[in-house]
């Protein structure tokens, strides 16, 4: 595999140059005032990307699946119910370690390419009385499918059905790349992990826990050590950490929000619509269709294709690698072989996301697909030059 070319992964993402600078420091004392001065911004920077105001920004040494763990062990009982859609790999994994912590699930099976079905959890709310329900489940951004669900329609769905359940969400592919809205959504636990919008390597979770969560916190009887947020609250309130923080994912982390507050989180948002547009627009010019049922679940950060019967999704995977020294995702569980996965996330360019097409319409060619050469790559041309190009309005304010 070639370290020259971009990967086209949903994760871990390409990480640009300016942060593997940035995680590249000595050693810093943790008890230090140094490290202070660079976890207090740390913070605050996670809370503005998150866009909540009133709840609090934390971070683990961990990955994205640890923040599941951290929200479900802080915030749950044993036995407690807990409402879910299945509808792709991630919203899979996060049930099975629900159920892994003894918890009772609710599931809603969806077919892989839906989303999570808003009306159905009001009516499921809706008759839960008891408000046995602890905590509903939102997977943002299914990346095994490519579908964005859509966190206020929950919020509505609770709302509506006057019900009390936490709101959790797994951010881990959306947030930073796409519109993410702590506050405004009611979300009373956002997740994420450093190596997806926040372009760095993995090693951090990140998560967003609102005054609810944190009420909830005090009674909840999962048993949690490491993850466990009252000692994280408690050191993080005078600048430290329970245990030896990643000093330099965290340092990188400043850099990283850095970059996207100067580009703007706004313009941050419209690139990845454009490059997602584009690889659509590619797509359809392949004569091949998406994943995701309906544009509007249609996700900004990465895009599943399925590929022709009697195609495999996950020989265009194999041979783009060996031959061409480009990393795309496969198919997962109920969809392998049936898709493969072209992400677009974190750091990407038009430019960047042109080879990506161009490259994987030589795999399918080579592969012998019903693809004609060139054909995806000219409808992405076609939109990315006639859309607005935000990053490169911004290099030339920044000359
Ligand atoms: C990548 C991903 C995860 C898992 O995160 P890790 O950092 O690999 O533990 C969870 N959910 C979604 C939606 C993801 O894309």
């Amino acid at each position: 595999m070639s370290t020259q070319n971009p990967v086209f992964i949903p994760g871990p993402t390409n990480i640009p140059e300016e942060l593997r600078r940035a995680v590249d420091v000595p050693t810093l004392d943790h008890r230090s005032s140094a490290f202070i001065e660079v976890f207090g911004p740390a913070l605050a920077g996670v809370k503005r990307v998150l866009k909540t105001e009133t709840g609090e920004a934390l971070i683990f040494p961990s990955t994205g699946t640890g923040g599941w763990e951290a929200a479900v062990s802080n915030l749950l009982s044993p036995g407690d119910r807990v409402l879910a859609a299945r509808h792709g790999m991630f919203s899979h994994r996060w049930i099975d370690l629900c159920r892994r912590h003894g918890l009772d699930m609710e599931i809603v099976e969806e077919k892989w390419g839906e989303g999570v079905p808003g009306e159905r959890f009001e009516r499921i709310l809706s008759a839960d009385r008891t408000h046995s329900i602890r905590a509903v489940l939102v997977c943002h951004n299914e990346t095994a499918t490519g579908v964005r669900s859509d966190v206020a329609a929950v919020r509505k769905a609770l709302d509506a059905a006057g019900h009390p359940a936490l709101l959790l969400v797994d951010g881990v592919s959306s947030i930073a790349s796409m519109d993410f809205r702590m506050d405004e959504w009611g979300v009373d636990v956002a997740v994420t992990g450093s190596q997806k919008g926040f372009m760095l390597p993995a090693g951090l979770a990140i998560l967003g826990v609102s005054r609810k969560a944190i009420e909830a916190m005090q009674s909840a009887r999962l048993p949690r050590t490491f993850f466990d947020f009252r000692d994280m609250l408690k050191a993080n309130a005078t600048g430290g950490f329970p245990y030896t923080p990643p000093v330099n994912l965290i340092i990188g982390l400043n850099a990283s929000i850095g970059m996207l507050e100067k580009e703007g989180l706004c313009n941050v948002f419209a690139r990845h619509y454009r490059i997602a547009e584009g690889v659509r627009r590619a797509v359809d010019a392949w004569g091949l269709k998406l994943c995701a049922v309906e544009p509007r679940l249609y996700s900004q950060t990465v895009s599943a294709i399925r590929v022709p019967p009697g195609f495999d999704g996950s020989a265009v995977v194999a041979h783009a690698a060996e031959k061409y020294g480009v990393a795309f995702g496969t198919g997962l569980g109920e969809v392998a072989g049936k898709v493969f996965r072209i992400g677009h996330l974190g750091s990407m360019t038009d430019v960047m996301a042109l080879s990506g097409i161009a490259t994987a319409e030589m795999a399918m060619v080579d592969l012998g697909f019903p693809v004609r050469l060139g054909s995806g790559v000219a409808a992405a041309q076609e939109h990315y030059r006639t859309s607005v190009n935000t990053h490169g309005a911004t290099a030339k304010r920044a000359a």
